[in-house]
């Protein structure tokens, strides 16, 4: 995704002025693709039935003030406009059955939000917006993790007290919800599976107000979608039980890179190399591609080995031919390593195409994206381009495609290729690099023959998006769904069984 240089300098920036940022960010965000319907007019009394309906840990939020402004600001500033009505911030499983039915009984749309940080705004609405960031309760229990609707992955690293953990992502603010419903990757999935993998059992309010919890054995067919079949799509999920893996006793190696792009291919050839050897699955990386602000290209290799220090130089010796400009490899406590590679960026403006190819990356593909990353046109300060590498494979393939609903498991990268601005940004400057990001998008596809895409990473400007995401999982989904939510109460742009594909 992004630099990990330019992180730390926007996070440092994100830390002193994010609560300054957000409300003119409102009013300067380029807008989302097309104008968001407005919700039916409801009246006051109707609110307060609303808010009465709530326990005494839940709060009823109206348009301004501080809380209002904090839970309805999503991560992606590109959406910042979209406003909701009300926001109830639920602090219990029955809070969330509240306002959904509320919500469904005044015809008023509605989005659960978790982390908040879906790439393509769709924890958004102009509706009632569910928030479950109060249900992040994180605790132990024998070799699982169970863990509230609304936990973000700090929350999972605040519990590191048990000892106990499963695959997560990077970013403390992502919502484990979003992450888990859509497949969940981080730097230890090519060990222990992706965060859906996990995934034991889960509470779901469904459309009709009732909560239920689908595991193996029962509401089996909802477990299967809420492993990789995305967030939005069958209910909301008010909590989640993980099977853990005992850390306390595990070492890790930190590494972090910067290579020239000029190096490429000799990158790319020896990490694959590496991936390819590592049948255990030790070895985890993120291979970024990056042009930013007014910085040079260039490459940043960031990841851990599951061992010593010494084994990881040793399988890291032809890059430290290379002659990086930045070379930091640390031997670490299992949580101290994740510490470290836990990334902290600040809100930006983002579009992002994702594909996840089933094979190696050819030299020809390679130099492709150093040379469009080399090219990029940068917008100025805040913005850039990227191309992020992070890599598959290992338990991941160890799973059937149709054993969950995240069907690629053949694939050897996600391929995160976006670009980033502020709201300060010109328009047309935004438009100059999503265009970029677009071409180097359609070039990647062609050259890989490939379009399956991350769920995850959503892309409103995909067209195929059904057989990209969930590939001949897909019609199972819709199955799923209709008999879920047969009357579409949990809608998007790209919702399972929408018209739009
Ligand atoms: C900075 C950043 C870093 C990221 N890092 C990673 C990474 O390391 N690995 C990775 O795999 N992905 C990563 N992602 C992508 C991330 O997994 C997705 O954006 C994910 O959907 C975010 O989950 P959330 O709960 O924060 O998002 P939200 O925007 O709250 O929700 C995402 C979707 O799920 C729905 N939803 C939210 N909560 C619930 C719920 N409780 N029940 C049912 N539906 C719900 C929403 O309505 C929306 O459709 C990253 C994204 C960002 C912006």
């Amino acid at each position: 995704m992004y630099n990990r240089r330019d992180l730390l300098r926007w996070g440092a920036a994100a830390t002193a002025g994010l609560a300054a940022t957000l409300v003119p960010a409102r009013a300067t965000a380029a807008s989302p693709l097309r104008p968001a319907p407005a919700p039916p007019p409801v009246d006051e009394a109707a609110w307060r039935a609303l808010g009465r309906a709530l326990g005494p840990g839940a709060d009823l939020y109206r348009p301004h003030g501080n809380a209002y402004t904090r839970l309805s600001t999503p991560w992606n500033l590109r959406y910042a406009d979209v406003l909701p009505a009300g926001v109830v911030a639920c602090a219990t499983s029955a809070d969330v059955q509240a306002a959904l039915r509320w919500a469904t009984a005044h015809g008023m749309p509605l989005a659960a939000r978790s982390g908040g940080h879906n790439y393509a705004g769709y924890s958004t609405t102009t509706g009632l917006l569910i928030s479950l960031r109060r249900i992040d309760g994180v605790r132990a229990r024998d070799r699982r993790l169970l863990v509230g609707g609304g936990a973000t992955n700090s929350d999972v690293y605040r519990a590191r007290a048990s000892g106990l953990y499963f695959p997560g992502g990077r970013c403390p603010g992502v919502g484990v919800a979003g992450l888990a419903l859509g497949g969940g990757l981080g730097f230890n999935d090519r060990r222990w599976g992706l965060t859906c993998d996990r995934m034991v059992e889960t509470e779901v309010v469904l459309a009709d107000g009732s909560l239920v919890r689908a595991s193996e054995r029962e509401h089996a067919d909802l477990w299967w979608a809420c492993r990789g079949g995305a967030g939005g799509n069958f209910g909301i999920n008010t909590s989640f039980v993980f099977d853990a893996v005992p850390v306390t006793d595990q070492t890790a190696t930190v590494f972090d890179l910067t290579i020239d792009p000029r190096h490429a291919v000799a990158v790319m050839d020896a990490v694959q190399e590496i991936l390819q050897q590592d049948r255990a699955g030790r070895f985890d990386c993120r291979i970024g591609f990056s042009r930013s602000g007014t910085d040079p290209a260039s490459i940043t290799l960031l990841g851990q080995y599951l061992g010593t220090e010494a084994t990881t130089r040793h399988l890291l010796a032809p890059l430290l031919n290379l002659a990086p400009s930045r070379r930091f490899i640390e031997q670490r406590q299992f949580w101290s390593a994740q510490d470290y590679l836990m990334m902290r960026p600040e809100r930006t403006a983002m579009i992002s195409h994702s594909l996840m190819p089933g094979r190696w990356l050819p030299d020809r593909t390679v130099r492709t994206i150093a040379e469009a990353v080399t090219d990029w046109q940068p917008g100025g300060s805040g913005t850039g381009g990227y191309v992020t590498l992070f890599a598959m494979g290992g338990r991941v393939g160890d799973v059937a495609p149709r054993e969950t609903a995240f069907a690629h498991r053949d694939a050897t990268f996600v391929i995160d290729i976006g670009a980033e601005w502020t709201p300060a940004t010109p328009r047309e400057t935004a438009r100059r690099l999503r265009r970029q990001a677009g071409a180097v998008y359609r070039r990647l596809r062609t050259e890989l023959d490939t379009s399956s895409a991350y769920v995850n990473f959503p892309d409103p400007t995909l067209s195929d998006w059904a057989r990209a995401y969930y590939g001949d999982n897909y019609q199972r989904l819709v199955r799923i769904k209709h008999r879920y939510d047969p009357d579409g109460v949990f809608r998007y742009g790209q919702s399972i069984g929408s018209s739009n594909r």
